[in-house]
């Protein structure tokens, strides 16, 4: 039996726009200042953080006229890439008249844009453009499967390489000019490469892109579809899709017309799933589901309240105020106090999505470049912003002067450089929330002035957090455990003897003392009683005992260099 494609990606096909228009015209765009502009030839189109389209294309013309001779775009967007370089050629004054361009793909060797070619290996299709008389734009497909890295299994093909080298020399000196693209989802060059690629961003598409994208699905459904958006709520819409690519824009808004035949404000929520999704597929980026809220977390009452005071930072009103948002914190301390609950309860204590970057995955190799991994994570991010971005462990990915998981301290830095960058510069709703057990392990430059808004040090709870700690733990349990009965009561005078016995636990022992409790009691199908907890304190050793030195090395670097979140 042929298994049928489901009704979704049916719809999804019928209502996609066809070939949808152009973005803008570079026409239209607007002007910078040129570094070198030859004369009767206009500058780039500058910087339009609405239409990363238009960025891009800048910095393609900008690169091409300094004769950087191999160009790297790492996406998932090829008719992106195709498209830009189009409009770039067929505007004369941009790099002049008379400039070509070729396309090479496996199954379709060198050809010009809408023709068709035949299967070709690449080193031939790279010899043929080594000797091409005029001036040309070579964007390549499918190269990234010979030049080793990560996730390919197979070293670089060397002759390949020698070839790439070879082409960079003759395209920067040549009489032509020529550039060489390469377009791959993701990839880790060779180190070879690694002086003659320049690296040229295309981020996801901004507002005026989806809004574009939009405006042609719309149009090529105009007579099976209504749409019923008011201004605003085609903004959240178009808010709702940044983060896609424009392959899954398209798709998305296609889905959600083909549920009712109606476009509207119910479809924002299908369309913020879709994002998720994306998400979610990529790998990089986990979203938590909020747990718990501020009342959830024992003592820390200076970290609480910093946290308590942000909250409405991102709402239009905070500009009256003329306050800047917030950037992140980092989180250090004694390990089982509260660095990673808190984070978890920011998500409901702030009403923003809250989503954890795994370090160790940005370096795992497994889903792309380590560098690009950063980029594609942070880009993630600022799509669902305004959000909360959880990095566990960063001394983890950051620790040592460079990256310990990524096995080489090239990448590290540079991965380690990406992320400082984008901290310092980044405008977006995105706040950091990065927690830290080793945090002597993280170079310096990462606690500099101006990184983070603050460093605050979690340390083991003092009497009255411990005594907090129990009354939450206890209560919570008690109230889940119906069997657990009532044979005491969780007063003061109780929490204040569980502290005092608890002394040097940290929250996370008290709760593994309570659930232990809890576990005497089911043993023997009985209520709990106030000897199991007893019981429970004495078999534990806390970390405060078995590590005594680590902790008091944690103590003495934050003594001088971090806030404490308790208050004292
Ligand atoms: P690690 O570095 O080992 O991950 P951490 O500081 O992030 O440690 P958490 O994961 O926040 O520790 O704590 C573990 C668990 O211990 C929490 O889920 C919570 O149940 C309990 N706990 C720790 N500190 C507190 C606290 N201050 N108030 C209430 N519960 C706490």
């Amino acid at each position: 039996m042929t298994s049928q494609p489901d009704l979704d990606t049916q719809a999804a096909t019928h209502f996609n726009a066809q070939p949808v228009p152009g973005i803008d015209s570079p026409f239209d765009a607007p002007f910078a200042t040129p570094t070198v502009v030859p004369t009767g030839i206009q500058p780039p189109p500058s910087d339009a953080s609405e239409n990363s389209g238009l960025k891009f294309r800048g910095s393609l013309i900008n690169l091409i006229r300094a004769r950087h001779p191999i160009l790297l775009v790492e996406t998932h967007e090829a008719d992106r890439v195709v498209r830009a370089v189009q409009d770039v050629v067929s505007d004369s004054r941009y790099l002049g008249a008379d400039r070509a361009v070729q396309l090479f793909s496996l199954t379709k060797g060198l050809h010009a844009p809408g023709e068709y070619g035949r299967p070709q290996e690449p080193d031939l299709a790279l010899a043929v453009a080594m000797n091409a008389t005029r001036a040309t734009i070579f964007v390549f497909f499918d190269l990234h499967h010979f030049l080793g890295g990560p996730g390919t299994g197979a070293p670089g093909d060397p002759g390949l390489i020698r070839r790439l080298l070879d082409m960079a020399v003759e395209f920067k000196n040549g009489p032509f000019g020529h550039t060489l693209i390469i377009v791959a989802p993701a990839l880790t060059l060779p180190a070879d490469l690694e002086k003659v690629v320049s690296v040229v961003d295309l981020a996801l598409p901004g507002r005026a892109e989806i809004s574009a994208v939009l405006d042609a699905i719309v149009a090529a459904n105009a007579r099976g579809v209504r749409v019923d958006l008011t201004p605003f709520e085609r903004a959240r819409l178009i808010e709702a899709a940044r983060g896609l690519t424009k392959w899954e824009v398209e798709n998305a808004l296609a889905r959600a017309m083909a549920s009712d035949r109606v476009l509207d404000a119910a479809d924002i929520s299908l369309v913020l799933e879709e994002k998720r999704q994306t998400i979610r597929k990529a790998g990089l980026l986990e979203f938590i589901e909020p747990a718990g809220s501020i009342d959830d977390i024992g003592g820390l009452e200076n970290l609480k309240s910093w946290l308590a005071k942000r909250s409405g930072a991102w709402l239009p009103e905070a500009a009256d105020w003329g306050i800047p948002a917030p950037k992140g914190i980092l989180i250090t301390g004694v390990p089982g106090c509260g660095k990673s609950l808190t984070a978890k309860c920011m998500s409901s204590m702030w009403g923003l999505p809250l989503v954890r970057l795994d370090v160790g995955k940005i370096f795992a190799g497994l889903v792309g470049s380590s560098e690009q991994n950063m980029r594609e994570a942070l880009q993630l991010a600022e799509a669902v912003a305004p959000s909360i971005l959880w990095i566990d462990e960063i001394e983890k990915g950051f620790g040592g002067a460079t990256s310990s998981a990524s096995g080489d301290s090239g990448t590290g830095s540079r991965v380690f450089g990406t992320f400082l960058t984008w901290m310092q510069e980044k405008s977006s709703s995105v706040f950091v929330i990065a927690t830290a057990n080793k945090i002597d392990a993280l170079p310096p430059e990462f606690l500099r002035k101006g990184r983070f808004d603050e460093i605050f040090f979690v340390d083991l709870p003092n009497q009255a957090e411990r005594a907090q700690v129990w009354s939450l733990h206890l209560n919570r349990r008690l109230k889940k455990g119906r069997a657990l009965g009532s044979a005491f009561e969780v007063d003061a005078l109780l929490l204040e003897e569980l502290a005092t016995r608890s002394q040097g636990f940290s929250g996370a022992e008290i709760e593994q003392a309570v659930i232990a409790a809890c576990f005497e009691a089911y043993s023997e199908r009985r209520e709990m009683c106030l000897d199991d907890l007893a019981h429970a304190v004495r078999s534990t050793v806390p970390l405060s005992v078995t590590q005594a030195e680590q902790v008091a090395a944690v103590r003495q670097w934050a003594a001088t260099r971090a806030v404490p979140a308790s208050r004292v």
